[in-house]
């Protein structure tokens, strides 16, 4: 592709600010010495808290937001709390990830379709989907947007279903609602959370890394152990575990770059704004707006008809765009055993979806200069 004027993402602008930091926090683990574990990742798992401002939670450091899920499932198992063939209700439109935790673990995905506003589970649709081997609820906080409420808390409640976001989008997002133990945080509303913090997430490693939230200690203690060989003690192996450790290198980087988590999610929700008052074309269908906090706009994404012109259109007048995501779980040939279901909304969104550009590479100014050229876009 041609250097277009306006980058859907360029990951050396986005860490541009933070380069020479960066450099020196490098530096500084090479001379300490400790390459697993140790100080920078405590102190990770401190300042994720912190920053968050859930001291009641416990965090385990990891290495991807894919085994932060797949050992939280893998934790209650070997807790006794969950058994192969109990089912996961999770969003039938969401990252493939979501759904590899669950059959990573011998667990059986529910789909459940999203609301076509705002991609997130329609709540109305879950309690129909709940058997006898319905155990877990995986809510999905797609785009950024908290994907939570009355509905979700209440079923989630009264059927005994261990909640489990995946928080890999939404860092730093507020609940309008509080969760099951009173906190408000994304990632702090259900039982555990996964966070990603892969490159392209709000706050990004310059590698892969992860993070599990919950105010369960016994679930942070299983979790831990699991990822660390299923081991406590070194050479002494109460689980046939894993190894899902979080760098030091990534661990200080991430403290760091955590310190400007407000400013990256501010910058994000005046992209959103932007969009939202300059882009009106009737063939382009924007995402609700709120300026509440419960959204942090990992993506903003729009949905258009005949998504292949629109984006041809965009791409020759020099704007990137993305698609999040074009094959729902269900159509992957991963999963041939779903590819009967019948899921019209996710199959819809795949078709219509397009992401654009909101990250740091762009600016305000571009921001209304996109907004003008989808204006002119004649479906
Ligand atoms: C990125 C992502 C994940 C997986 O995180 P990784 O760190 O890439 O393993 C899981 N779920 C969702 C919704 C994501 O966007």
């Amino acid at each position: 592709m041609m250097d277009a004027r306006y980058k859907f993402l360029d990951l050396g602008v986005v860490n541009a600010p933070y380069a020479s930091a960066i450099k020196n926090i490098m530096a500084e683990v090479v001379d300490s010495g400790r390459y697993i574990g140790g100080p920078a990742v405590e102190k990770f798992e401190r300042d994720l808290r912190h920053s968050l401002d859930v001291p009641d939670a416990y965090v385990v450091a990891v290495s991807t937001g894919l085994d932060a899920l797949r050992l939280i499932l893998r934790a209650y198992m070997e807790m006794g709390r969950l058994s192969p063939g109990d089912e996961v209700i999770v969003p039938s439109n969401t990252f493939i990830a979501s759904v590899l935790a669950i059959t990573d673990n011998g667990l059986v995905p529910r789909f459940v379709e999203p609301d076509t506003g705002t991609a997130n589970l329609d709540s109305s649709l879950i309690e129909r989907a709940i058997t006898s081997r319905t155990k877990v609820l995986m809510p999905v906080h797609l785009y950024g947007r908290v994907a939570w409420d009355e509905d979700i808390k209440e079923i989630a409640r009264r059927y005994n279903l261990i909640v489990v976001e995946d928080n890999a989008q939404a860092i730093g997002a507020k609940s309008t609602m509080k969760g099951l133990y009173g906190g408000s945080m994304a990632g702090d509303l259900g039982d555990a959370a996964g966070f990603s913090f892969y490159p392209t997430k709000n706050i990004g490693a310059l590698g892969d890394a992860g993070a599990v939230m919950t105010r369960d200690a016994e679930l942070a203690r299983v979790v831990r152990a699991l990822g660390n060989y299923g081991s406590e003690k070194q050479y002494h192996n109460i689980y046939a575990g894993l190894n899902c450790r979080m760098d030091p290198v990534q661990a200080a980087i991430l403290s760091y770059k955590l310190g400007y988590l407000e400013e990256e999610n501010g910058h994000r929700q005046r992209v959103a704004e932007t969009y939202e008052r300059e882009i009106a074309n009737p063939a382009v269908i924007k995402p609700p707006f709120t300026n509440r906090g419960d959204c942090v706009w990992h993506q903003y994404v729009v949905r258009v008809e005949d998504r292949d012109a629109f984006r041809e259109y965009l791409i020759e007048r020099g704007v990137e765009t993305g698609i999040h995501y074009p094959v729902p779980p269900h159509r992957q040939q991963c999963y041939r055993e779903y590819s009967s279901l019948q899921l019209p909304v996710a199959e819809r969104l795949a078709r219509e979806v397009v992401s654009l550009p909101v990250s740091r590479c762009t600016s305000i100014e571009d921001a209304e200069s996109i907004a003008k050229i989808i204006n002119g876009y004649l479906s």
